[in-house]
């Protein structure tokens, strides 16, 4: 059963313009699916359906994972809490107890190489650091399904390159599907098993291409 699927999806703001019209997209348990397109394309809206955020005008969107993670390209991290207070923030929203959420938050600061830095604050982190934690917020309730909106967008070049091996090793590691959004060509390359991209007015899929040297998945 796929974990994202898509079937003749359309989406019209209300201010009449059709951001999304036909459609169709699957993600398999697994699969990490890239998407890229021009600006207003409706990247944004396709993930924005995806999380639930916004609904579809017509056709059906059936999301078949239970748990999923949102990551934006500003993480937005609560100032006043520590990394680990900022990723056990998401055990203490679904009433795990803290003894729990606790461990559980310095696994995920563990797995992204942030132990020294989990009662640091998001102001005394680097930029790097702060998506590190978001990553970690993003995964620390195991997410069957995470969806990235150009997560590494706002990152210098060689932070980017950092996060782009972290992710790589996380989605090996954690075998959650993902459907990411970037802007370029050779990160959707580098990341995903497959690549979709997107044309615009309206928004639709104009070819989906399976990554032929991709990284082999557990
Ligand atoms: P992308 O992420 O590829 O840049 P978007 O999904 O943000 O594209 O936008 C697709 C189209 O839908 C654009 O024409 C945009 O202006 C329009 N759009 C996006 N969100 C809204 C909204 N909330 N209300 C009206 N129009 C929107
Ligand atoms: P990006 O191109 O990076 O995806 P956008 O500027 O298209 O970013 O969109 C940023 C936010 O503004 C999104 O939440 C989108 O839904 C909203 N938005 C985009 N275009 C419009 C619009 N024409 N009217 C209302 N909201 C919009």
């Amino acid at each position: 059963r796929a974990a994202l699927e898509f079937t003749g999806v359309s989406k019209v703001f209300d201010t009449g313009t059709t951001a999304l019209s036909g459609v169709d997209l699957s993600v398999a348990p697994g699969e990490f699916v890239a998407v890229v397109g021009p600006s207003g394309c409706g990247k944004s809206t396709l993930l924005r359906l995806a999380s639930g955020l916004d609904r579809v005008t017509d056709g059906t969107l059936e999301v078949a994972a239970d748990t999923t993670s949102f990551v934006f390209q500003d993480p937005t991290l609560l100032p006043w809490r520590s990394a680990l207070g900022n990723v056990a923030l998401v055990g203490q929203l679904r009433g795990v107890g803290k003894k729990e959420r606790t461990a559980r938050a310095a696994d995920a600061l563990a797995l992204v190489g942030l132990t020294d830095f989990a009662k640091s604050f998001p102001r005394q982190l680097s930029g790097g650091m702060r998506m590190r934690v978001s990553l970690a917020r993003a995964l620390v309730a195991d997410p069957q399904l995470a969806l990235f909106d150009e997560p590494f967008g706002a990152l210098d070049e060689i932070t980017r390159l950092g996060m782009q091996t972290e992710l790589q090793r996380l989605f090996q590691l954690r075998g959650f599907a993902g459907l990411f959004i970037t802007h370029s060509v050779s990160e959707a390359v580098y990341l995903s098993t497959r690549v979709v991209v997107m044309t615009g007015r309206p928004g639709r899929i104009a070819a989906d291409i399976a990554v032929p040297f991709a990284h082999p998945r557990s």
